[in-house]
């Protein structure tokens, strides 16, 4: 027991693949581990997903992708955002595929000896390649295959989950661009274009592999539209946190900065030991929820730094008993989802936040 503390069920990450896994009719998967595994940790997350029969690992940059080959682990890796100097050599020498997002970067890859996957843009207006710019790139790729200097193994491109006619339309502009890569001589074994919500939602964007971030830990990727439950995940991180204090206070009694909201009744305050530096959102004052013994309580007042309040009533709320941040809503925990709706956000960004004084234990 600690102050504070996220476990991360590793069970979790893999029953939520092997889930995903049966919905998509057997399509393989790519893991996305980027961002530490979205607070959860990228090298565990990482080999939990690998033995649950991931394909692929996916992650945003080099760094990362170079951390899970420190780490020992020699499954296929890809990555998709570089710098202007990125080292490609290091990703050569490791084994990493280069998502390639421009003419330049294809050559510099292919200078270093890296395997690429083309990256084009289908409406997304991020990095990838233009459709407009997509022949010659084609073009010089397949030159570059010719002369043995490069493979290019995949061409990939991301939605934006913006709709079902933007979806559509950014399913065509791919097939364009499939059409392109295949007249200019290309011949690449990976297709790819859907993350968690299109994989789950339209098969017709599942290609050779699906990329599965926010469903393997066990959130929605839209969770006014689907909850975890639907998509028959479970949350894989728990943050709890010890309650440092209570003190009894009579009506009236301003609480945390700025005094917000006074009791409105003589009550009991527990204090939890985490804040904004450890990832529970100051944008969450007034709404958010906590578990302490089973029951729900409410935050009140400004959540802080490194603490908040709860208004626990007259429970029986004492120092050191367990308080439920976030965790399974199955079981009646509030979840990262709901977090994420308290502060206006999402629970992608409530996990990916968690901060580096908590610990993360493993089990599973
Ligand atoms: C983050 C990311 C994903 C994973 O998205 P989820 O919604 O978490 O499944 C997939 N592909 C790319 C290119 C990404 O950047």
């Amino acid at each position: 027991m600690t102050l504070r503390e996220a476990v991360v069920d590793l069970g979790a990450i893999r029953d939520n693949l092997a889930a995903v896994a049966a919905r998509v009719d057997g399509t393989p998967l790519l893991a996305v581990v980027k961002a530490d595994g979205y607070g959860h940790g990228a090298v565990p997350v990482a080999r939990a997903a690998i033995e649950s029969g991931a394909a692929w690992l996916g992650v945003t940059d080099l760094a990362e992708a170079l951390e899970l080959r420190n780490a020992g682990i020699d499954a296929p890796v890809l990555s998709w955002l570089h710098d202007a100097k990125a080292d490609f050599a290091a990703a050569a020498h490791a084994g990493i595929d280069v998502g390639v997002s421009s003419l330049g970067q294809l050559e510099r890859a292919a200078e270093a000896g890296a395997l690429v996957q083309l990256k084009v843009d289908t409406g997304l207006s991020r990095n990838g390649i233009a459709l407009a710019e997509l022949e010659a790139v084609a073009a010089r790729a397949a030159e570059l295959e010719r002369q043995g200097r490069t493979r290019v193994r995949g061409v990939f491109s991301h939605l934006a989950n913006a709709g079902a006619p933007h979806d559509e339309a950014q399913v065509a502009a791919f097939e364009r661009a499939l059409d392109v890569v295949a007249a200019a001589g290309l011949d690449p074994e990976l297709r790819h274009l859907a993350s968690s919500q299109a994989a789950l939602t339209r098969p017709a964007t599942r290609y050779d592999l699906v990329r599965i971030g926010i469903a393997m830990y066990g959130l929605s990727p839209d969770a006014a539209a689907m909850s975890t439950a639907e998509l028959g995940v479970r949350p894989a991180m728990r943050l709890t946190g010890e309650v440092a204090a209570t003190r009894r206070v009579p009506a009236g009694t301003g609480v945390s900065y700025g005094f917000l909201t006074p009791t409105s009744a003589e009550t009991t305050l527990a204090l939890v030991p985490l804040g904004y530096a450890d990832g529970v959102p100051r944008s969450a004052t007034g709404r958010a929820h906590v578990q302490i013994g089973g029951a729900r309580f409410p935050s009140i007042g400004r959540i802080a730094m490194d603490q908040f309040v709860v208004d626990v009533g007259n429970a029986a709320v004492a120092p050191g008993d367990r308080v439920v941040l976030w965790g399974d809503p199955a079981v009646g925990e509030p979840s990262a989802d709901d977090w994420g709706d308290w502060a206006g956000t999402i629970g992608y960004e409530i996990v990916t936040r968690l901060g580096r004084r908590v610990p993360r234990r493993y089990v599973g």
